[in-house]
């Protein structure tokens, strides 16, 4: 299986394409992200990871990608999202979207988006796993999988039952690796058990393991300061086996060559790092802060409009610097791109998409608490 996918424009490093670099009027950069597919692409790497519900992203893909290099020097992976699909007649409308939107008649890597409880139900009723196998056959996916984020039971189950499947896309890193709500080490075992390749995103917990200013960060930081904070959580998942590819949604040039320094000088981490990774996880756990990823599951479902993740983010701040003033300008700022945090109507909409399983009405009242009152409710 893995001579069949792995071939020779596939390198470790995924180019993620979740939030795309903005100019400081707020459009989305296409200088910028013209210059980092070049850079990217120049460096040997040839995966890129984007999704029909990634705004502007796949559309992105066509214009700075697709239409300005050739077809056979990189490789798209592409998801449909079963969260928003009533029928199985309904499964097209994505394919044939994604297509348009990138500029090309097929696919490299088709997945069936974060698979959830609600959507794994979804994909058996659906017979999603046959209109998988029929892309693949009519040439329009050369390989498919998914990505998930439910429980180990459940990847079990499909695995058992789909050996069509060819990868899988977990969430992995350092933090997670024991958590025992995302069991990232659990999925990933049952995953190789069936032989699969595992595509890992969230190797960085959205950014999250990446801050500098952080005790923990502060702590790696001293400890190889010739090394980004970031770096040690690529090296962490790096040393897993049967990897299809470690993704990275990268903002700008500085992070992209971050990350072309740190996978192309790859070096196992050593018993004395490890060490300080245990540390470091032991650090954040105990770090009173929200581990909202931003993956952006939550606000579709949202009847108030709330940009759920940027007032987690407000929350956040205010948690790991302790500083208040500039978080009413961003809250405003989020206003004007939906509803307040304080319209939460705890209807738990949210709640149910949410992979990190945060409790998203009562993070509202929080926030709302803190912009008004200076300091977060209990
Ligand atoms: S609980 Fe609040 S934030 Fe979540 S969907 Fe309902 S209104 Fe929106
Ligand atoms: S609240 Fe949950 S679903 Fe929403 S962005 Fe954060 S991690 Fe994702």
């Amino acid at each position: 299986m893995a001579e069949r996918i792995i071939d020779e424009h596939i390198g470790k490093l995924g180019y993620g394409n979740m939030r795309l670099p903005k100019t400081e009027d707020g459009k989305i950069d296409i200088e910028t992200i013209n210059k980092m597919i070049d850079r990217y692409l120049e460096s040997g790497y040839s995966y890129f990871d984007t999704a029909y519900i990634y705004q502007g992203s796949e559309d992105v893909l066509g214009e700075c990608l697709v239409k300005r290099h050739p077809r056979e020097s990189f490789n798209i992976a592409t998801k449909m999202n079963l969260a928003n699909v009533k029928s199985a007649e309904e499964m097209p409308i994505q394919i044939e979207t994604s297509l348009k939107r990138l500029c090309t008649d097929y696919v490299d890597f088709y997945l069936i988006h974060g698979l959830t409880k609600e959507t794994i139900k979804k994909a058996n009723d659906f017979d999603a796993w046959g209109y998988l196998q029929k892309l693949k056959a009519d040439g329009i996916a050369r390989h498919i999988g998914f990505s998930f984020h439910s429980t180990p039971e459940d990847l079990e189950e499909i695995l058992a039952h789909h050996p069509e499947v060819e990868f899988v896309q977990l969430q992995i890193n350092y933090l997670d690796w024991d958590n025992p709500k995302v069991q990232s080490r659990r999925l990933y075992e049952i995953a190789r058990k069936y032989d699969k390749l595992v595509s890992i995103m969230e190797p960085n917990k959205g950014g999250w393991l990446a801050g500098e200013k952080s005790e923990a960060g502060m702590m790696l930081k001293k400890a190889n300061p010739d090394a980004s904070v970031a770096s040690w959580a690529f090296r962490y998942v790096l040393e897993l086996d049967g990897l299809l590819t470690v993704l990275s949604g990268m903002g700008n040039m500085t992070e992209l060559e971050d990350n072309i320094k740190t996978f192309q000088n790859f070096k196992p981490l050593s018993k004395e790092e490890h060490a300080l990774i245990d540390k470091a996880v032991d650090i954040l756990n105990n770090t009173p802060s929200i581990p909202c990823t931003r993956c952006g599951y939550c606000f579709p479902n949202c009847p108030k409009n709330i940009m759920i993740p940027g007032y987690i983010g407000i929350l956040n701040n205010y948690l790991i610097y302790k500083n208040i003033d500039p978080l009413q300008h961003i809250y405003f700022m989020l206003s004007g791109e939906g509803g307040q945090a304080e319209d939460c109507i705890g209807c738990g909409a949210c709640e149910r998409n949410c992979p990190q399983h945060l409790e998203i009405s009562s993070l509202m009242r929080q926030v709302t608490d803190l912009v008004k009152n200076g300091e977060p409710a209990e």
